[in-house]
């Protein structure tokens, strides 16, 4: 079933209102996009505080990201089309700055390991892309080599970019980033969180193939133990 453009507008401007309201984002940061059928695009205006989004601070791309209506899109305009340019499978990308991740980056820890079951079988590693100045085209291509194969990544001194099949489902993504990062941070400072072993990751990629999960790379050789 294909969704409305005026539908998606209304979830972009939803999604936009949650990640404000739970912290992931500050004054004017972050921002959302979407990629039409017909190979435009809808993205959040420039200056936006997502917090008090509406409808009409969504912008309309051609397939050439020439403005069709609304204001100036965002600033991390090259951030989203590097994605798409790269996933065809992805069809919203979110943007946004979460506090423990970000810290994580900014301290030099990455989210690369094996840690987490839930977040190892629904997004595996998450890494973390070489610094590249924020809404610059070297911020944008940073993230290139790592969304090639991974719906989480995070820009290093700078926040997180999440893909999914809709805004909603990127914006989950987010949210449990930010979870993980969260509690890393709390095992970190008592005393060290441990990698999952081969046998642990053995059992856990048996029981995402029983679910019908699409395993992330780091469970998708495995070989089944159960
Ligand atoms: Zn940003």
């Amino acid at each position: 079933m294909t969704r409305s453009v005026d539908e998606l507008r209304e979830e972009m401007v939803s999604i936009a209102r949650r990640m404000h309201q739970h912290g992931l984002v500050a004054a004017t940061d972050g921002n959302i996009s979407y990629r039409l059928d017909d190979g435009g695009f809808l993205v959040t205006r420039s200056g936006l505080c997502l917090g008090e989004a509406t409808v009409g601070d969504v912008v309309r791309l051609n397939s050439a990201c020439r403005v069709l209506e609304g204001g100036k899109p965002t600033s991390e305009l090259a951030l989203h089309m590097t994605v798409y340019r790269i996933r065809d499978d992805v069809q919203s990308v979110v943007h946004a700055h979460p506090t423990y991740a970000n810290a994580l980056t900014f301290a030099g820890v990455s989210m690369d390991e094996l840690v987490i079951p839930e977040v190892v079988l629904t997004l595996g590693r998450i890494p973390t892309t070489d610094y590249g100045t924020p809404a610059c085209p070297e911020g944008a291509e940073v993230v290139a080599p790592h969304i090639v194969d991974h719906d989480a990544v995070l820009l290093q001194r700078h926040g997180s970019v999440t893909v999914g099949a809709s805004a909603t489902e990127a914006y989950l993504k987010l949210e449990k980033v930010e979870h993980a990062a969260h509690i890393l941070y709390l095992a970190r400072t008592l005393g060290g969180p441990t990698p999952m072993n081969t046998e642990e990751l053995s059992r856990l990629a048996a029981v995402g193939k029983r679910l019908g999960i699409n395993l992330p790379p780091p469970l998708r050789g495995l070989k089944s133990v159960l």
